[in-house]
C-alpha cells in the first residue's frame, strides 16, 4: 500500500502522517515546518526555527485575513499554522512568528483566557 507523504516533527522527530499535526508555513518564501503536536511549535520556534523549503506554499483556504494572536490585518509576509485534523484543515495567520510563538505558548484556540 502507497504511503501518503508524510513527515518528521521538526521538534521531536515523531512520524506525523498527512492530514494529521500542525504545518506552520510562511507562503511568501514557500517556508514551512511541521510538528506533531501545538507544544512543540515553542520549543523549536525558540530553540530552532529551522525551516524547509515546500514547493508551492500557498495561503491556506479559509484563512482568516486577520492575525490569530492580536486581530490585526495580516501582511504579505505572513505565517500560518494550520492544524490538520480528521481531513479537515484549521488555519490560523500571524504576522510574525512572535505572534505564533506567543499564541501557541497560550494554549492556541483552545486557550482558556
Ligand atoms: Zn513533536
Amino acid at each position: 500500500m502507497a504511503k501518503k507523504r508524510g513527515a518528521n516533527c521538526d521538534w521531536c522527530g515523531t512520524e506525523v502522517l498527512a492530514g494529521d499535526g500542525y504545518r506552520l508555513i510562511q507562503p511568501k518564501r514557500n517556508l514551512g515546518a511541521t510538528f506533531d503536536r501545538l507544544e512543540h511549535v515553542v520549543p523549536w520556534l525558540m530553540k530552532k526555527n529551522d525551516w524547509h523549503i515546500w514547493n508551492d506554499v500557498q495561503v491556506p483556504e479559509g484563512a482568516e485575513p486577520v492575525s490569530a494572536r492580536t486581530g490585526d490585518d495580516l501582511n504579505e509576509d505572513a505565517y500560518y499554522l494550520v492544524h490538520h485534523r480528521d481531513g479537515v484543515k484549521i488555519p490560523d495567520g500571524f504576522n510574525s512568528t512572535d505572534e505564533a510563538l506567543e499564541w501557541a505558548k497560550a494554549g492556541g484556540r483552545w486557550a482558556k483566557s
